[in-house]
């Protein structure tokens, strides 16, 4: 049978953003509940090395950082609830009585006084045979997170928009050769970036190339190479690289909050500058769900901080209101 769950903070989604809101909002007496979704843990889980989480001299895993945080998060008094959220009716107020809903796919109701939606978001893949075997093994979707283990090495970089060329530039700081593989003649990306991309002696663009599989031995040497498609000529060529870079965008997992709340063309929940509020009082959203630059970690979690003192803030000064409102009419 059904059961309803109800909280002053629901978060929705499990990842760094998630889980920071619910250690501040426990700490805060919030008593939240997280909702894990199909990925408890977040992307961190589907990663190896972490070496840029601070607080860790040595090399730490993306899972085990995870399970760390989940359990710091249960500790202070988080209620983790193994659930996916399948609707949500954000019309109500937060307050009790009035509150934000959530459906979880077996049918259980959450509701909340405030809602954080951390949701996160998901690279695109191309869908090519191996990128799958050689995920962190030579194939990754994220430069910032794995380019330091490309030190000296030849890399490929695979898009044509702006997050591809970002890629690209990011990664002369690690890589001497880097070369952008676009399925066509132009790229996508703002003429800034393109004109940087240009300029740049340590990068070759290799235009009109589809990547046909990813080549190599996952269980020994990982990735050697490229099998690449022109797709003006249909030539065959083998492209040697010690990674690739798939950066040809991410999903922001915001299909749910379609017509409830403000989305950038892309799909990002829009919140006001600075802040993980979204136009709806009592609603926030944090992490990569909100944030198509930056998308790691730490900002994530800084993010998801922000929601749960945001959200506490909301519900005090609403409590104080109503005290004040209630003393007046005595
Ligand atoms: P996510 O981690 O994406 O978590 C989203 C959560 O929402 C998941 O728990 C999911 O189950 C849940 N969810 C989604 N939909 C629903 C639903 N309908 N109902 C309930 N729950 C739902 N960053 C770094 O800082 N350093 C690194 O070294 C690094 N390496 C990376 C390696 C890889 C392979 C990848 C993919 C990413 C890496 N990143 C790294 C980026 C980092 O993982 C993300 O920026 C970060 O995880 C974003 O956190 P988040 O909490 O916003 O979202
Ligand atoms: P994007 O603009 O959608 O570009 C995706 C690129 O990947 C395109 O060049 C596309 O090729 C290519 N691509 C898509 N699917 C492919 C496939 N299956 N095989 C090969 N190539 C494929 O995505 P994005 O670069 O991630 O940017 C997303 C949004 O975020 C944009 O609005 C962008 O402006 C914004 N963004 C902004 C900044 C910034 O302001 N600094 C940084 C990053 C992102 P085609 O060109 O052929 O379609």
């Amino acid at each position: 049978m059904a059961t309803v769950h109800t909280t002053r903070m629901l978060i929705i989604g499990s990842g760094p953003a998630g889980l920071s809101a619910a250690i501040y909002g426990a700490r805060a007496g919030m008593k939240p509940i997280v909702v894990q979704g199909l990925q408890p843990g977040g992307q961190l889980t589907i990663t190896t090395d972490v070496e840029n989480y601070p607080g860790f001299r040595d090399v730490i895993q993306g899972p085990w950082l995870m399970q760390e945080m989940q359990a710091q998060a249960e500790h202070v008094g988080t209620r983790m609830l193994w659930d996916t959220i399948v609707s949500v009716d954000v019309s109500g107020r937060g307050e009790p009585g009035s509150p934000f809903r959530a459906i979880g796919d077996g049918g259980d109701v959450y509701e909340g006084e405030t809602l954080v939606i951390a949701t996160g978001a998901q690279a695109k893949w191309l869908g090519a045979p191996g990128e799958v075997e050689f995920a962190g093994k030579g194939v990754s979707a994220c430069a910032t997170c794995d380019g330091f283990f490309y030190r000296g090495k030849k890399v490929a970089v695979i898009g044509g928009g702006n997050t591809a060329v970002e890629e690209a530039l990011y990664l002369t700081n690690h890589s001497p050769d880097v070369t952008l593989i676009h399925r066509r003649g132009h790229l996508r990306a703002e003429r800034i970036l393109q004109d940087r991309l240009f300029a740049h002696p340590n990068i070759k663009v290799l235009w009109n190339q589809k990547v046909e599989r990813f080549t190599g031995d996952p269980g020994g040497a990982g990735l050697t190479g490229l099998e690449l498609v022109d797709t003006v000529t249909g030539a065959v060529s083998t492209f040697p690289t010690d990674g690739a870079f798939v950066a040809i965008g991410h999903d922001p997992a915001t299909e749910l909050f379609k017509g409830k709340l403000a989305m950038d063309p892309s799909g990002y929940l829009l919140v006001e500058p600075g802040t993980p509020k979204t136009a709806i009082p009592g609603v926030f959203a944090c992490g990569d769900v909100m944030d198509h630059i930056y998308r790691q970690a730490v900002t994530a979690a800084g993010t998801g901080c922000m929601a749960a003192l945001d959200a506490e803030r909301f519900l005090a000064e609403r409590e104080f209101a109503a005290q004040q409102e209630k003393q007046a009419a005595e």
